[in-house]
């Protein structure tokens, strides 16, 4: 390649030499047969070096994140800072990236694959599309019931779904655990939005592992009687339902409650500021808890730099953020919650694995037609 080069450049030197030089045309001849190799050996090199070269230089990942792009971006735009590793960030609903990642198969342009609940994570590991994480750093930043026992996939910030009671119309002495809430003295007063619900599921598988499968079945039965209207629309419609006198009880995640609370809308605040977060199963398991995570893509092109944009959201500084941004919970024992979220109290969390929500969501969604919550 050195000699070609030399040669070239000699060839090309000659023929400049010849033009500016020698007026006749017989010497311009060669020239143009020099220069015309020249080019063709140029333009050669640079098709074959300047993409070997962009390829060393160019240092990326791409993630595809059922989370929106304000929750996310600028924590990847702090990454690309300290890393020099660019985020090409494409958003999109969690259960069509996931068809995405699906049919893109081999060609997928994902590296990792950011998404909600961890029934998500789990269909991402069945489907095969993930492949598992060998990292020091997240093992011992991460708590086991928190990832994949095989590593497929990571929790990254936490939330809780807990029990939501009208401050003026409920003794907060009458709740005690998911379970009670199907006793007949609740009858007519719950609001819960639909079985279709992957937060709803997830709740259930957790009862079918600590219950077992009849109870879980007998729970629901009765607990869908003691629905105060049909179920509809999203956790925040079901508080707004409380607060409105629909229902004395509601079911939803911790972070619509936050939003609710500090979010612009004077009605929604108004509904928060009239419920209180009770924790439920304080005396056995604890509360139902669920994640948003993250796994590397079996057919990442950019596996090492999928690993380091997952470890950098699992560090100190990142959960802070990642946790604070959505009203969440971090996910590392050694940061703690945000000041709004510490008024809530402290709570014990339902340590079961989460890959075992993945594993029961089947059967649960079972017991819910079975029961009849629509
Ligand atoms: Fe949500």
């Amino acid at each position: 390649m050195l000699l070609y080069m030399y040669d070239l450049s000699i060839n090309l030197t000659e023929g400049f030499a010849n033009m500016f030089f020698k007026k006749n045309l017989y010497t311009k001849i060669p020239f143009l047969f020099c220069s015309f190799k020249g080019l063709l050996g140029v333009l050669l090199i640079s098709l074959i070096a300047l993409p070997l070269y962009a390829a060393q230089n160019l240092q990326e990942v791409n993630l595809y994140s059922a989370r929106k792009e304000a929750l996310i971006k600028p924590i990847i735009d702090d990454f690309s800072e300290q890393t020099g590793i660019k985020v090409n960030l494409i958003t999109g609903k969690a259960d069509a990236l996931l068809q995405r990642i699906k049919s893109e198969g081999k060609n997928t342009h994902a590296d990792v694959f950011i998404t909600t609940d961890a029934v998500r994570l789990y269909r991402a590991k069945s489907a095969g599309v993930l492949q598992t994480i060998n990292s020091d750093a997240l093992n011992n930043a991460i708590p086991d019931n928190l990832r994949d026992p095989e590593g497929y996939w990571y929790g990254l910030s936490m939330r809780a779904r807990p029990i939501f009671y009208v401050k003026d119309s409920v003794d907060p002495n009458d709740l005690s655990t998911y379970e009670a809430l199907a006793d007949s003295q609740f009858k007519g007063r719950i609001c819960i939005r639909s079985s279709n619900n992957i937060y709803n599921q997830s709740l259930l598988a957790s009862m079918l592992a600590a219950d077992g499968n009849d109870k879980a079945q007998q729970w629901t039965n009765d607990f869908v009687k003691n629905f105060a209207r049909k179920p509809k629309v999203g956790d925040r419609d079901q508080i707004k339902g409380a607060a409105s006198g629909q229902c004395d009880i509601a079911i939803a995640n911790t972070y619509y409650y936050g939003k609710m609370l500090t979010g612009k809308k004077a009605d929604q605040k108004k509904a928060a500021e009239a419920v209180a977060i009770f924790w439920p199963n304080q005396g056995d398991r604890g509360t139902h808890v669920n994640v948003s995570g993250a796994g590397v893509t079996k057919y990442a092109k950019n596996t090492a730099n999928a690993q380091k944009l997952i470890e950098f959201l699992a560090t100190k500084k990142a959960q802070r953020w990642y946790a604070d941004v959505n009203f969440e919970y971090p996910v590392r024992k050694d940061v703690a919650a945000s000041e709004l979220l510490k008024n809530w109290g402290e709570f014990k969390a339902d340590t079961i694995n989460l890959n075992q929500l993945g594993a029961n969501n089947a059967q649960a969604v079972k017991i819910m037609d079975r029961a009849g919550w629509k």
